[in-house]
């Protein structure tokens, strides 16, 4: 339906306001003039039989009400699309909440009658999200076959799957992720996390039981750093689908049963998952440790008042981790000169490369400051002047940092490497 451009500018510019009385119906006449509660039905006057708004009246409030913000307006756009996927979802346990933390997933479905959610940045997950609509955007114009956020009930889960794209000539059930930089590092060093090849799979089971094959699932990660791309590909595995498939049943039968689930985080200021989590403060009983003067952790853990046992038991832990990084610094400060000036290079599967960094020598600038301290305090009062001045002419000195970085290749790398080997 095109819209009524000229009409409603015309309407603009008869300086026109909207009202309380509402949108001016086709005939004139304004909805509280109509019949009906709501002001729905006629107007004897205008001899109207139903109340319609006018459409240029309409696109002219629109536009008098409009307040364009270029964040704002992507935020919105992006939160309608979570709500469409969210409200088709259901609502038990679904393929998403592999890997994720039980507590969360316990809290999400049955939260306790005293949760206070806490904010969360939602700037990454909005990262996320406008990366996979414009990826679903590339597809729809690319890749005609190709279906994507195609719904997939899961047999023995409440819940809709959304399956990001599922390649109906070659069968692959392919999901997208996009990763910020601490799990950009994970994935070269480590490939997939194994619960998104788990959520691939218990997508590609959910399809295989309507009957449509699946032999491939992938794993699309996109860098939000840099938009770098690397894609993961595997044949489907029955077997793992079934065994992913029974810990998502498990859970969702453990929450119904009102089992009190592990915490799979490490807690607020440990674990960046705890920090993005909605329920961080209750989980952690956050306010509670604050007023005893008490980490989350330990307050959580060891209770409010734990007995000397419980606190034996983390002062050794405490010492045990303790000792066993300073092993680790040792081993790693006598091994790193093995690999001090080799030539840059892959080597295997390990990268070699020499790193520099100019940094402000904080040190240097400290021994210069006191030495003109000494001087300036041994100078005659009457020709010295003010020590300020002094200081203006010291400068930040500056040094470069040399060390030589090993890094493994990335996995996606080896692959491909291993591939055309
Ligand atoms: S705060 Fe951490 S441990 Fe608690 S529910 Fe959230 S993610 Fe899980």
């Amino acid at each position: 339906m095109s819209l009524p451009i000229n009409a409603a500018r015309t309407v603009i510019e008869s300086g026109y306001q909207p009202t309380p009385g509402g949108t001016p119906c086709m005939c004139g006449a304004p909805l509280t003039e109509h019949a009906g509660a709501k002001g729905g039905g006629g107007n004897k006057d205008t001899g109207c039989k139903r109340y319609a708004p006018h459409p240029a009246y309409k696109l002219a409030e629109q536009v008098l009400a409009a307040r364009p913000r270029f964040r704002d307006d992507v935020k919105r756009y992006l939160d309608e699309i979570n709500r469409r996927e969210q409200a088709t979802s259901g609502t038990g346990v679904r393929p998403s909440d592999s890997g994720r933390c039980r507590r969360a997933v316990q809290y999400r479905l049955n939260p306790p009658l005293d949760l206070v959610r806490d904010p969360v940045d939602t700037s990454a997950a909005d990262l996320g999200t406008a990366f996979h609509h414009l990826g679903r955007l590339a597809d729809a114009h690319f890749y005609k076959w190709v279906q994507h956020e195609l719904p997939v009930a899961i047999p023995g889960l409440d819940a809709i799957g959304h399956i990001d794209r599922y390649d109906q000539i070659l069968a692959i059930v392919g999901d997208r992720k996009s990763a910020g930089a601490y799990a950009w590092e994970h994935i070269g060093i480590y490939g997939p996390r194994i619960e998104h090849w788990k959520q691939a799979a218990v997508y590609g089971y959910g399809m295989r039981a309507t009957g449509r094959p699946v032999d491939w699932i992938e794993i699309d990660y996109i860098s939000r750093v840099d938009g770098d791309n690397e894609v993961f590909t595997e044949p489907y595995d029955e077997d793992f689908a079934r065994s992913a498939l029974g810990e998502l049943q498990a859970l969702s039968a453990a929450i119904e049963l009102g089992v009190d689930l592990p915490r799979d985080g490490r807690g607020p200021d440990r674990d960046p998952i705890c920090d993005r989590c909605p329920f961080r403060s209750h989980c952690w009983n956050i306010p509670a440790a604050k007023a005893a003067g008490r980490s989350p952790q330990g307050y959580t853990i060891l209770g409010p008042d734990p007995d000397a046992a419980k606190i034996e038991w983390a002062a050794s832990l405490t010492w045990e981790w303790k000792e066993n990084r300073k092993e680790a610094v040792r081993e790693y400060e006598a091994t790193a000169p093995l690999v001090a000036g080799l030539p840059d290079g892959t080597y295997g599967k390990w990268v070699i490369t020499e790193r520099r960094r100019r940094m402000p020598d904080h040190k240097a600038y400290f021994l210069a400051v006191a030495k003109a301290r000494q001087q300036w305090e041994t100078s005659p009062p009457a020709l010295r002047g003010e020590f300020q001045t002094w200081l203006d002419k010291i400068e930040l000195p500056f040094r470069v940092d040399v060390w030589t970085e090993v890094r493994p290749v990335r996995v996606a790398k080896q692959t491909a490497m291993e591939a055309a080997a």
